[in-house]
């Protein structure tokens, strides 16, 4: 009688590169399956990466020959039922990281164990392990340089992709409680992911394709062309990240090749921007509640502002500042958002409007296809100054500098808010300076086609720096 191994599939859709996979294939017949786990989480998918997943699910199943099993529920339930119902003594998946997952997978690990269920889980989204990599007194570091310059750079190389299996034997499935991957309901009921969809194709071929379009050529300006927001400088990989289409090693190896393993400055770039992804991991991974508190607990204390006016202005990308708005219309009409511009937008609703990152992390969480807990909740803590080796609190973008610096033209802003399409390039990131003939020329009209900027920077930076040394003196 053959094995059969139950492949449970989480962050890590894909085929290729896949440890987990591979693993059970090699043992023998599998049963592949995928749950959305409604019961253990403690923040439900936001809409957009919902619309991902579904997507992302439908490629999968294709690879599977449509053979994947979707279920909905408490997957200690779920699991435990297909073990009897197949006779199944062997289990495996690849780790999760959000503390939830951990305490679920652990405690399932534990009961399957007792009832002589073999369970196997394997690293199959990092490129380091986060409890690998520790300083000499063996606490974890803190600082994201000494982290992978010394930590990670340091350890044996991260572990080389594995081809796909050259036998994937699923075992048809007989009667049993599965649903479609429509029946999810992933997909929203009323039609906003229209323009989303032109941008992107989820799924690991969709995955593969970017890294080949951004390693045939963008790759080689990295470093400079990733800050230029109106041109496709970067790899766009980061939602196939999230969902797993793709692995860290899959990426780091090829962007390794495709140099011919000279690493220029623009590699060294790329390569250290997934050290961040990786830092990410491992800051959730040792101090579980960077999602919920301030890393630094000095900004307990910090005088944030509730102003739902303008938290509703940012969110709408009605603010004033073109590239704010520009950012984030950029985010609602294509899921996504440059990281230059990610910044920007953070720094501006933390700093100048002083409204807590939590709002704006549970914006991007909401509204981001590449939504992931460790990388949302560390950079924007990072934003706010709150975080584990973050920018300075006194670190204040200035949204109308870094429009110039990084959108010179004002191409990036014109493509968001096409309202301003025929300003000049010296006015297009300051229209309430523009003279009345150039406004009209354009067809502005402050507050009534563009909102005036509805705070001051000046005033605004100037009583956030009062707000942050007040809290230096008095805690
Ligand atoms: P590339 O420049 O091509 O980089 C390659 C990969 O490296 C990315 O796909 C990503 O996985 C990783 N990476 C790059 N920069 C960072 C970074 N600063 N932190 C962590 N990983 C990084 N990234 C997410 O994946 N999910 C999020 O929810 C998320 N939220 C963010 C919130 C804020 C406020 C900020 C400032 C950044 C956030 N980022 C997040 C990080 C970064 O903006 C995106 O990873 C990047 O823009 C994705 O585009 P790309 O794939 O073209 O990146």
């Amino acid at each position: 009688m053959t094995s059969k191994t139950l492949v449970w599939f989480r962050q890590d859709l894909r085929i290729k590169d896949n440890p987990a996979l591979s693993y059970a294939c090699e043992k023998g017949a599998i049963i592949p399956i995928y749950i959305v786990d409604n019961i253990n989480t403690d923040k439900p998918l936001g809409g957009a990466s919902k619309w991902w997943l579904h997507h992302a699910l439908v490629s999968l199943n294709q690879s599977l020959n449509n053979q994947l099993q979707v279920f909905e529920g408490n997957p200690k339930e779920i699991i435990t039922s297909l073990i009897t119902r197949y006779d199944i003594e062997h289990i495996t998946w690849n780790r999760c990281y959000q503390p939830w997952q951990i305490s679920r997978d652990k405690e399932l690990k534990e009961q399957l164990t007792e009832a002589n269920v073999q369970v196997k889980s394997f690293n199959g989204s990092l490129l380091w392990e986060p409890w690998e990599v520790l300083k000499k007194d063996g606490t974890p570091y803190k600082i994201y340089t000494p982290y992978y310059r010394r930590g990670c750079l340091a350890k044996p190389a991260p572990r080389y992709p594995i081809e796909r299996p050259s036998h994937i034997h699923v075992i048809s499935s007989e009667e049993n409680n599965s649903i479609s991957i429509k029946d999810l309901g992933l997909l929203p009921n009323i039609q906003w992911d229209s323009t989303i969809a032109k941008h992107w194709t989820p799924g690991e071929e969709g995955a593969a394709d970017n890294l080949q379009q951004f390693l045939s050529a963008p790759v080689n300006d990295y470093k400079e062309q990733r800050n230029i927001p109106d041109i496709e400088g970067t790899s766009k990989l980061s939602p196939h990240l999230r969902f797993g289409e793709i692995s860290p090693n899959q990426i780091w190896y090829a962007a390794q090749h495709a140099a011919n393993n000279q690493i220029s400055d623009d590699l060294d770039c790329y390569l250290s921007e997934l050290g961040w992804r990786e830092f990410s991991y491992y800051l959730l991974y040792h101090f579980p509640t960077l999602p919920t508190e301030n890393f630094n607990s000095k900004f307990d204390h910090f005088k944030w502002r509730e102003d739902k006016t303008h938290l509703a202005a940012w969110e709408k990308g009605k603010t004033g500042y073109p590239i704010v708005d520009a950012g984030l219309r950029e985010l609602w009409q294509t899921g996504y958002m440059h990281n230059r511009v990610r910044m920007i937008v953070g720094s501006f609703l933390v700093k100048n409007l002083r409204i807590h990152w939590s709002e704006g992390e549970a914006w991007f969480w909401d509204c981001l296809l590449d939504a992931d807990l460790a990388s949302n909740t560390a950079s924007w803590q990072w934003v706010a100054g709150t975080g584990a080796d973050a920018a300075p609190y006194f670190r204040i973008f200035n949204p109308v500098t870094q429009g110039q610096k990084f959108d010179n033209e004002g191409n990036y802003v014109r493509q968001y808010c096409p309202e301003l399409t025929k300003l000049p390039p010296k006015y297009i990131h300051t229209p309430w300076l523009a003279p009345k003939d150039i406004l009209d020329y354009a067809g502005v009209e402050l507050d009534n086609t563009y909102p005036n900027p509805i705070v001051d920077l000046k005033a605004t930076r100037e009583s956030a720096l009062a707000a942050f040394s007040a809290l230096k003196q008095n805690h």
